[in-house]
């Protein structure tokens, strides 16, 4: 399956924030759960336990080797997406060799984007499920589980800073249908735990709240994926 975590819907969306809001927190989070089941973790940053691989070599693997029990994890995709160019052919190539490495049950895909429109439609119309973290300024889960209950009182407590000195909770939400349902910016529902098995494999139950803290430190949150990386 390809999951995407998004910072935001598309430009006109100013809900929250599209930068530090956890994207890649949230990513690290669910590739750590793969990897403590078994998993090989391949990513395009830098993490404790994963292998490091610039989007070239990633490419590279998608195309030329038959995948099993990997995850394979690309922060920014709309970077390595945009440097394939304006041929049309090699965005369709790439998609359909993802989507026929993660059709198989022992192989997923987790990308970010800070903007999920910024995508391309080609990509977007395979992914299969959008999530969208928001970063809380709690580091008490049951507080966090209280404000997400009302929606309408949880802005208050959202932290909108990309580089914040206070410790954060973060809370995964699902878009649901955010294709269709653009005018009301894609329903959220939070992604619970006991859902979680709907999506992942049995054995990977997976909360969508966790410590920020605890999740930076296994990844190097100031690598820039730059241009020529890509
Ligand atoms: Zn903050």
């Amino acid at each position: 399956m390809i999951y995407t975590f998004v910072g935001a819907l598309d430009e006109g969306d100013t809900f929250g924030s599209i930068r530090g809001n956890g994207k890649t927190a949230s990513m690290t989070y669910y590739a750590l759960a793969f990897y403590n089941a078994g998993y090989t973790i391949l990513s395009n940053y830098k993490t404790l336990f994963s292998e490091y691989l610039n989007s070239k070599e990633i490419r590279k693997k998608i195309f030329e080797e038959d995948l099993h029990y990997i995850v394979i994890c690309i922060d920014e995709l709309q970077l390595l997406l945009n440097s394939l160019g304006e041929k049309k052919t090699l965005i369709i190539d790439f998609v359909h060799e993802l989507l026929a490495q993660t059709r198989k049950r022992d192989v997923e895909s987790f990308c970010t984007s800070q903007r999920y429109f910024d995508l391309h439609k080609r990509f977007r119309s395979q992914n299969d499920i959008c999530l969208r973290p928001y970063k809380f300024h709690t580091i008490d889960e049951d507080i966090v589980i209280e404000l997400i209950s009302n929606e309408e009182d949880f802005i208050p407590y959202l932290c909108l800073k990309d580089r914040c000195p206070y410790e954060h909770t973060i809370a995964i939400f699902q878009l649901i249908n955010p294709s269709m349902n653009l005018l009301n910016r894609g329903r959220q529902i939070l992604f619970t735990e006991e859902e979680s098995s709907n999506y992942f494999p049995e054995d990977i139950k997976i909360s969508p709240i966790f410590r920020a803290k605890e999740i930076g430190k296994l990844y190097n949150q100031f690598q820039i994926i730059k241009k020529e990386e890509v």
